[in-house]
């Protein structure tokens, strides 16, 4: 059997450099860099992870992973611009300009009996630090899928190959090595990475791994928020959004991300759509090189919950619209941290955006017109227009926001009706008491 245990040791298939299709113009000049300078000084360096993978696929990588037989300490010794960080697994990031390259020392596995004070599991088997470091032999078995432990030799260009990753990569599967069930247990985020890469990949999950998955999902639970969000991320911005989506949904794990969300998904068709399109919209504007931000899809996922748990504070609080769906955005996203845990100045601009869909049904007066100054305006108008295109709002509407961006400051006061450009003198109304909100 190719991937039994960790203990095991095997001799690697290796590639000679006239049989594969790695070329070094596909590695970018700073991996090169590093790579070159640690073989240099006499220690193995290899390329391996997503780097390896996406080059065999001709899929051009971005990101580069390196490994080596040099300890953390030794490599911040050969760069002076590197740092190392991170305590659950500790590696040296050596940077050049904007581009950072991962250096991650070759890791032995833990016994799992929680003698050694650089390894360490939780009561369910979760790992908790990793940082016993070993040889090559030993680093290949705790990686997660074939394809990903392929190792680029920097020494003469070949290709290490100690699980079959080379031909699973050839016959499109996504194979996790070892027992599955144990590897999920040991890091239940494999389950969405495993999602991710089918996805973006377009492998088929073996059926193995994909009956350990519906087996296990429930372990997200206890995977900490905070690195939830940095998973969230790589799932939803990488161009493959769509199809991840519905992955995550198909094997329940999606429940796991967004508890509150799904159940609208399994109900509301047309927040069904509204997602979908999110999604859609997201894809297309990674594939054109556009910016995006994370805040829209949270505010797209927790759009349902929030409305229906606005509808109820209007009835309950007696609140406006506009004040029940920003209490509203409070409660949901405060929800949400337990299982993602968003950064502020995400779901601060979120809230922003939902609370302000109302005010795009208004097409008349000064205060109208002044919507479009808002610092919102932009992601609470995409987010109008993609429930246009479900028929949640009106699509004329929609039409009359995207044709007053392009008009000219005279143009835009007829659009809105404002008279004569004077300033009609404020009378004050009486201050309204506030009423409580049901989060504080
Ligand atoms: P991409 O960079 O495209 O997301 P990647 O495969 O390079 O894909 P990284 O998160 O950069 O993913 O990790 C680099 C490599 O480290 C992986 O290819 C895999 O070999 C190993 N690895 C990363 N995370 C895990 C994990 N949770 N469990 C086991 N191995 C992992
Ligand atoms: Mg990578």
């Amino acid at each position: 059997m190719k991937n039994s245990g960790s203990k095991q040791k095997t001799e690697p298939q290796i590639i000679p450099r006239p049989s594969h299709n790695v070329s070094r113009k596909e590695i970018s000049n700073a991996a090169l860099k590093v790579l070159y300078r640690l073989n240099k000084a006499g220690y193995q360096a290899f390329l391996v992870g997503g780097g390896v993978r996406d080059a065999l696929l001709e899929l051009h990588p971005k990101d580069f992973d390196i490994a080596t037989d040099a300890s953390p300490d030794e490599v911040r010794a050969l760069f002076s611009n590197c740092r190392l960080i991170g305590r659950r697994f500790r590696l040296a990031h050596v940077r050049f300009g904007r581009e950072i390259i991962e250096v991650a020392t070759f890791r032995a596995a833990s016994n799992g009996d929680g003698d050694h004070p650089d390894s360490a599991l939780d009561t369910e088997g979760r790992i908790l630090r990793d940082n016993i470091y070993g040889t090559i032999e030993e680093d290949v078995w705790r990686r997660d899928f074939t394809c990903n432990a392929l190792y680029y030799n920097i020494a003469d260009f070949s290709i290490w190959d100690y699980v079959g990753g080379l031909e699973d990569i050839k016959k499109r599967r996504l194979v996790l090595i070892g027992d599955a069930d144990t590897r999920f247990r040991e890091d239940p985020v494999r389950m969405l990475r495993a999602v991710r890469f089918a996805a973006k990949l377009d492998f088929k999950i073996e059926q193995s791994v994909d009956t350990a998955i519906r087996d296990s999902v429930e372990l997200l639970r206890n995977v900490p928020p905070a690195r939830l969000f940095d998973e969230f991320l790589k799932l939803f911005q990488a161009g493959h959004a769509q199809k991840t989506f519905q992955l995550l949904r198909d094997y329940k794990l999606f429940q796991q991300l967004f508890p509150e969300t799904d159940d609208y998904l399994n109900k509301d068709k047309v927040f069904r759509q509204f997602v979908d399109s999110a999604l859609i919209n997201t894809d297309r504007r990674v594939a054109e090189g556009k910016s995006i931000t994370p805040m829209f899809l949270v505010g797209v996922f927790l759009w349902a919950p929030v409305r229906e748990r606005a509808e109820q504070l209007m009835e309950d609080e007696a609140m406006s619209l506009p004040q029940a769906l920003n209490a509203a955005g409070w409660d949901l996203s405060g929800m949400q941290q337990s299982r993602i845990s968003i950064p502020k100045r995400f779901t601060a601009p979120m809230r922003e955006m939902l609370a302000l869909q109302p005010r795009f049904e208004k097409i008349n007066g000064r205060r109208a017109l002044k919507l479009l100054e808002h610092r919102r305006f932009r992601a609470g108008y995409d987010f109008f227009v993609l429930r246009a295109e479900v028929g949640e709002a009106d699509e004329q509407l929609a039409k009359f926001w995207t044709d007053v961006q392009t008009q000219s400051a005279d143009e835009r006061l007829a659009s809105f009706a404002v008279q004569g450009g004077k300033k009609k003198s404020r009378r004050r109304r009486p201050r309204r008491k506030r009423a409580k909100t049901a989060s504080s």
